[in-house]
């Protein structure tokens, strides 16, 4: 009897903004129709959209509403799904290494496991870069998971309740939350805690009034916030921070953090109550030259302009975890829009892999950034496509902009009919729940 070939296996690790839009698109591609088996692995049990984490932070995002469960995505997209954390990877053997999973008491639920591939593709992401500062693992927080957010929040309402009952010192309020880092994390924050303060002084804290007694600081090394994006946008984020009573301290490189407040190269002190680090990013240290593979000094995986890692053609990498050429002797950015186009020629890619066909480039098509000001406003410049030259947008029109960057992502993974059911449902949420997340 001839033996039926069995379809090849692609496994993807990192289900975030890149690789659950890949395992869904491959799923439905080749999936559905046994072109291929799709395996998708995450540490997690369910995805949220990372650009929305300072909003899960100031509790302005229900996520238990909204987050998405791999198990069910999986299913409604021909695809399997395998909760466990990459810990190593056999490129001998073909296979990658996930850890065992353990409850929240350390039980074994599931045992070390190896798992073969005949495609891999990285999608992990990346996290906060301390750049070895003292005292920042200790004492900040680094808002780079939703666990992060989930804990900054937590203590956020618990530094409230506090708050609440302290005496006032004259001049200095009741309680100040720095963060460090004034890229498009930290501006976004910053807005987003003080239109979070404003809620919560309506729901009985008045004490924590953000024009009075909450003191919102934003430290930065460069010499203006934003520094990543033009000189406009950041002039106009600025504007709307001093607005809100944000106090800026740019030029300002921090050298310690403490369990009371921040020290500068310059001397100065900043005392706060919650610190956040939002300075850089890196890619997991645990991948820093896996299974021997070429990886940059962030921990990227090198790949060509195909998104083919430099040593091994069965293995792809993309998205923060990614160093990809951008064709013009730099990078491309890590941000979401990166990763959300890479997966179409990605997705290309790897069929043509498979039939033995050449790989084609991926070209980044900036189409400007957009920074979200909490409820108050948004600020962004487009660019590409959609603008000759580079176009300034500012308030509703870029709200509106900044907005419809997630619903791309909810059309992507769920189809347009489901993402307006999704919208209307977080509409009505919205009308019966507080604004924000009170515990
Ligand atoms: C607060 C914040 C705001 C942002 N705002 C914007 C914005 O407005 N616009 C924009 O373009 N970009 C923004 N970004 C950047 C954007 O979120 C990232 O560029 C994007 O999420 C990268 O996608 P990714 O798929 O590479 O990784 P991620 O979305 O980070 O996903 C990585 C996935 O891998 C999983 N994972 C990690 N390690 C392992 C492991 N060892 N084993 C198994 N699974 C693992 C994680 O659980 C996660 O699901 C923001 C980032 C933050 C933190």
């Amino acid at each position: 009897m001839a033996e039926t070939a069995r379809c090849p296996r692609i496994v993807i690790v990192g289900g975030g903004a890149g690789g659950l839009e890949l395992a869904t698109r491959l799923g439905d591609k080749l999936g559905k129709k046994n072109k291929a088996e799709v395996i998708l692995v995450d540490a997690q049990r369910t995805h949220i959209w990372k650009p929305l984490l300072h909003q899960l932070a100031a509790g302005s995002y229900d996520s238990h509403a909204e987050e998405i469960e791999y198990l069910a995505q999986a299913r409604w997209h021909h695809f399997r799904f395998r909760q466990g954390k990459l810990v190593g990877l056999d490129r001998t053997a073909c296979e990658i290494l996930i850890a065992p999973l353990l409850d929240s008491s350390g039980r074994e639920i599931i045992a070390a496991q190896r798992l073969a591939y005949d495609y891999l593709v990285l999608a992990v992401g990346s996290q906060t870069n301390d750049f070895g500062t003292p005292g920042v693992q200790e004492h900040a927080i680094c808002l780079d998971s939703p666990t992060a957010a989930r804990h900054f929040h937590e203590r956020l309402i618990d530094a409230c309740l506090r708050a609440q009952n302290l005496p006032v010192e004259a001049g200095k309020g009741r309680m100040t939350v720095a963060i460090i880092g004034a890229g498009a994390t930290g501006v976004e924050l910053a807005a987003e805690l003080h239109a979070a303060a404003h809620v919560l002084t309506s729901f009985g804290l008045e004490h924590i009034n953000p024009d009075t007694e909450l003191k919102i600081v934003l430290v930065e090394a460069s010499p203006r916030i934003l520094a990543a994006l033009p000189e406009r946008l950041s002039n106009a984020a600025a504007v709307e921070l001093r607005k809100l009573a944000v106090e800026i301290h740019s030029n300002e490189r921090v050298v310690e953090v403490s369990e009371s407040g921040v020290m500068m190269s310059s001397g100065k002190f900043i005392p706060s109550t919650l610190t956040v680090w939002a300075a850089g990013i890196k890619a997991a240290d645990g991948l820093h030259e896996i299974g021997g593979m070429e990886t940059n000094r962030l921990n990227q995986i090198v790949v060509d302009t195909t998104m083919r890692s430099s040593g091994d053609e069965r293995i792809f990498a993309f998205g923060d975890c990614a160093a990809c050429p951008n064709g013009a002797g730099g990078w491309v950015p890590a941000r979401a829009q990166v990763a959300h186009q890479q997966v179409g020629v990605l997705a290309a890619n790897i069929e043509r892999a498979i039939a033995g066909k050449p790989l084609k480039a991926f070209h980044f098509e900036d189409y400007g950034s957009l920074v979200s000001l909490a409820s108050y406003s948004s600020v962004g410049s487009l660019m590409g496509s959609l603008s000759k030259g580079s176009l300034f947008v500012e308030g509703q029109v870029a709200k509106l902009m900044y907005w419809s960057l997630h619903k791309q992502h909810q059309m992507a993974l769920s189809g347009f009919f489901r993402t307006m059911l999704i919208t209307l449902s977080e509409w009505l949420d919205r009308v019966h729940r507080p604004k924000i997340k009170l515990h």
